[in-house]
């Protein structure tokens, strides 16, 4: 345009120049501005990355601490199975009386309903029986049930109770 000639007005060609080297200026700054978004974009992006990475790691171990419990879980219930079935043949044989009796004790005795005599101790509270307690159980019959004087336990006779 300045070459063609069209501009006559030196002051119009001089605010051209002006407002030419000011949009220059201009451009330089938003490009310096730009430089900056993207340098702080890249660390964003590292920042992010180191994130994304370590929530893998933490959902990783997150899923191997579940698998273990799920296992753990189910082999509990196995083995709780396992023990509800056993207890269940068990109580199968046994007299209504005596399971009534054992039911009642286990809710008092804090779980604990019956226990067996061993070398003249009960099992349950830990009382040796005297020669003369262990005189009368000896001659009880074998289904007789046998009651601790002192914890009121049932007295489970074993081939150890001391007899
Ligand atoms: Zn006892």
């Amino acid at each position: 345009m300045i070459d063609a000639g069209q501009v006559k007005d030196p002051k119009a060609l001089q605010r051209m120049l002006g407002e030419l080297e000011s949009l220059r200026r201009r451009i330089s700054d938003l490009e310096d501005v730009e430089l900056e978004v993207m340098e702080r974009l890249e660390d964003t992006q590292v920042s992010l990355d180191r994130h994304v990475a370590e929530l893998g790691d933490v959902e990783s171990e997150r899923s191997t601490v579940q698998a273990a419990y799920e296992k753990t879980a189910a082999d509990l219930q196995a083995q709780l199975a396992a023990l509800q079935d056993e207890r269940r043949t068990t109580a199968s044989g046994m007299p209504e009386d005596l399971m009534a009796l054992y039911e009642k004790l286990r809710a008092q005795k804090g779980g604990v309903g019956a226990a067996a005599l061993r070398r003249r101790e009960c099992g349950g509270c830990r009382l040796t029986l005297n020669a003369s307690d262990l005189g009368i159980i000896a001659k009880l019959p074998s289904d007789e049930v046998v009651r601790c004087e002192e914890c009121n336990r049932i007295l489970v006779r074993t081939g150890e109770s001391g007899l």
